[in-house]
């Protein structure tokens, strides 16, 4: 595997090495333990993985001598001397979560235990393309790094999430639809160029926030699960055995082009009456907007008035707060569609969780309720005996904090083994 740095031939990690680090199979497995359930004891390391007490050992003294783990104080007792538990070292390195929508860039900045140290948001216009937006996140991380007295050579990882088709081995971007100017730009070759040590991961924003919600969310129990996120568009993202599902081009889960009336509404990717077509915020806003000026005495008409004759999704939510009669029945129609789809998935693929986020995803409680009632009723009872289906609970936090799940499961490589990931 060209490109990586041997990390496991003992010597000391300094400034110049770059990620991804290859690891010994054994000690990615002890890594990847500790990443699942935070610090653990020798023994309980060797319960995980099935090693022996001597080969953990072994593993431990390579992986502390390394300095990608350290002793962070006594574990709990079973009675005998309290053991040492291990956790990774914080300053091993550092990783950067970037979460890109197409109005905003949501920015973390965590130690190698994937504790968050900065957070930033910035106002931004994807449509202005990628050196202009690119440019501005790299100014944001070296800003903040010299702030904390942080050398540039010491971030290993960014991940990052797109708001748009990503061809995941390449990192490129392919005909993103609301991001016309990124296609096919080299995302990771403009970050690296700042960033030499490390290794750039970019993948479409729903999966990135599925695997958020895999790692620190309510997915963490399940092993397959579908994360929909409901917003100007409507994607999913799909669990499958506990990793991103993404299919072999890497588009799998782009459910908002699922037709769901034949007889609908035109989308922009020239289909009739897609799912995003029907049922996404701009259409939620634009039929309350339609009904506002049928009918001024409504709160719609009121909201729409003090907003100089415009409505969001959200402004929906809030008159159906209020108790407007078509608010709720336009959240209801967006729900019942989308849980007509959803239930077409779930007779497909039996998960165990279906999670709805997004920022339409909390206009009110109508809208998960008819998300929930269109799923049970279209679906086959096998399959939803044990199914749960909810909002996300990590809110706006889903995608930056998946964004560093994402750089945190890149930064190790297996050396002679099944690498998942090869830097070009
Ligand atoms: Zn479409």
């Amino acid at each position: 595997l060209k490109g990586q740095t041997a990390l496991a031939n003992g010597q000391k990690p300094n400034a110049l090495l770059s990620a991804p680090f290859a690891l010994g199979s054994s000690e990615a497995q002890a890594v990847a333990s500790i990443r699942k359930h935070g610090p653990l004891s020798r023994t309980e390391i060797a319960d995980v993985t099935g090693y022996s007490r001597s080969k953990i050992t072994s593993v431990i003294n390579t992986l502390t001598h390394l300095g990608v783990l350290e002793e962070i104080g006594d574990g709990e007792s079973n009675g005998g001397r309290r053991p040492r538990v291990l956790n990774f070292c914080p300053e091993f390195g550092y990783l950067v979560g970037v979460d890109m929508g197409a109005t905003s860039l949501d920015v973390a900045l965590t130690n190698f235990n994937g504790q968050i140290i900065y957070r930033l948001s910035h106002v931004i216009d994807v449509r202005q393309g990628p050196e202009v937006v690119l440019s501005l996140l790299r100014d944001l991380v070296l800003e903040t790094l010299t702030q904390l007295g942080i050398q540039a050579s010491k971030i290993y990882a960014f991940g990052i999430g797109v708001p748009g088709p990503v061809e995941f081995s390449t990192g490129l971007l392919i005909a993103p639809p609301i991001m016309p100017r990124w296609e096919a730009f080299p995302i990771r070759t403009f970050i690296q160029e700042t960033f030499p040590c490390a290794i750039v991961v970019v993948d479409n924003d729903v999966n990135v926030m599925a695997l958020g919600e895999l790692r620190a969310g309510s997915g963490n129990n399940h092993e397959n699960f579908i994360f929909v996120k409901v917003g100007t568009g409507i994607g999913a993202g799909i669990v499958c055995n506990g990793q991103i599902y993404r299919g072999s081009n890497g588009c799998a889960g782009d459910i908002g082009h699922i037709c769901a009336d034949r007889n609908g509404p035109p989308c922009h990717c020239g289909n009739i009456g897609c799912l995003e077509a029907i049922a996404a915020g701009p259409t939620i806003a634009k039929r309350a907007m339609e009904a506002a000026r049928n009918d001024p005495d409504t709160v719609l008409a009121k909201f729409m008035d003090e907003q100089n004759g415009k409505l969001t999704a959200h402004d929906v939510g809030r008159a159906a707060m209020e108790g407007d009669r078509i608010a709720n029945e336009i959240i209801r129609e967006s729900g019942r569609m989308i849980g007509e789809v959803l239930a077409g998935l779930v007779n497909f693929y039996n998960p165990s969780l279906v999670l709805i986020g997004g920022g339409v995803s909390n206009i009110g409680h109508q809208f998960l309720a008819s998300i929930r009632r269109g799923i049970l009723h279209r679906s086959l009872p096998l399959s939803t005996r044990h199914l749960r289906i909810d909002t996300s609970p990590m809110g706006a936090d889903v995608g930056v904090m998946g964004a560093i799940a994402l750089a945190l499961e890149h930064v190790f490589v297996v050396e002679n083994g099944h690498a998942k990931y090869v830097k070009p």
